[in-house]
């Protein structure tokens, strides 16, 4: 352990409202602080940018999953229990309750939250590649107020986002309208439970009439931010799944990606698997299309 606790400061002042003001009145002062799964590793290594902590855990305005007629709205501070835990999120968006199985191991899905992983913005995070394909709102707040943004575009580069100063994610907003799509989801590591992933993908799509009607695909681990596979979409729109279908997705996907090497696994590596995981996905797709 590399910090001391006495040369920090941790406060918890038990609403949003009261959490958004300290935020306002000490810019860059603060350092929010909600399950503290990746916060906790940085202090441990004494990296914390900051001495100062803000408590989000627990609170109220964070911690619950508003179902409305045409949305989900997942509060930022629901940990991956909550979202294991919660049918709506089990039986409309699988890909995500997959993720929430996926990360880590028990206590950190108890602690850990889905705000948390987004805000800290490894590439590697396990959530983000299903938030990509079901093209999650999120509501930003500050003492200034809120805002309503697309997740797509969330992340700018390497660990960076679009919250401003003082700005926390109160909300990830999910449309309800993928209950009959196909959805794909694997994580690559060295072993299945607590482990980063080499590479993660999620895909969702639809077929109609034996073509490809819809298709979302999107890789984590392959690029400085999560991707959304935007060229292969493009191309597998309209057309039937066959060989030459899939070897050409393969290639196309493949040359969207920007996989480096590093301690978890190389370039190469990544380049290889993602080709693999899209064609497993577009099979798998097929073959639900012809036993519906
Ligand atoms: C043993 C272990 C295993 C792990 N396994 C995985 C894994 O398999 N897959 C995976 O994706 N991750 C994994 N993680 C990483 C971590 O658990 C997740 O990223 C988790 O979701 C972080 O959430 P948290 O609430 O703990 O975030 P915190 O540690 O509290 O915060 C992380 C960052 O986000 C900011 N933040 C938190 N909430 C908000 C908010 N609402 N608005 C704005 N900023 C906010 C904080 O200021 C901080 O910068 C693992 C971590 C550990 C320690």
């Amino acid at each position: 352990m590399r910090s001391n606790p006495a040369d920090y400061e941790l406060v918890a002042p038990g609403s949003l409202q009261a959490v958004v003001s300290l935020l306002a009145e000490h810019p860059g002062e603060w350092l929010p602080i909600a399950g503290g799964t990746d916060v906790m590793v940085q202090y441990g290594a004494g990296q914390l940018p900051a001495r100062k902590l803000v408590s989000l855990w627990n609170l109220p305005e964070l911690r619950r999953i508003e179902v409305s007629e045409s949305e989900v709205q997942i509060g930022s501070g629901c940990t991956y229990t909550d979202l294991r835990e919660s049918p709506v999120v089990e039986r409309e968006f699988p890909l995500l309750a997959s993720a929430a199985r996926w990360t880590g191991g028990m206590a950190n899905q108890n602690r850990g939250t889905l705000g948390g992983n987004i805000a800290n913005a490894s590439p590697a995070a396990d959530s983000l590649p299903a938030l990509l394909v079901y093209e999650a709102d999120l509501i930003l707040v500050s003492a200034a107020g809120e805002r309503r943004i697309p997740y797509l575009g969330f992340h700018t580069g390497y660990r960076k986002t679009l919250l401003a100063p003082g700005e926390l994610i109160r909300a990830v907003c999910l449309a309800r309208r993928f209950v009959n799509y196909f959805s794909y989801a694997r994580k690559v590591g060295p072993r299945n439970a607590q482990a980063i992933s080499k590479i993660c993908i999620a895909g969702l799509g639809q077929m109609a009439g034996g073509l490809v009607e819809d298709i979302r695909i999107a890789v984590g681990s392959v690029a400085p931010t999560p991707l959304r596979l935007k060229e292969t979409e493009r191309m597998l729109r309209g057309n039937p799944i066959d060989a030459a279908l899939v070897s050409k997705a393969r290639q196309t996907a493949v040359g969207e990606i920007r996989p480096i090497d590093d301690m978890r696994s190389t370039a190469a590596y990544r380049s290889a698997v993602t080709g693999n995981l899209v064609a497993e996905f577009l099979q798998r797709m097929r073959d639900r299309g012809r036993s519906a």
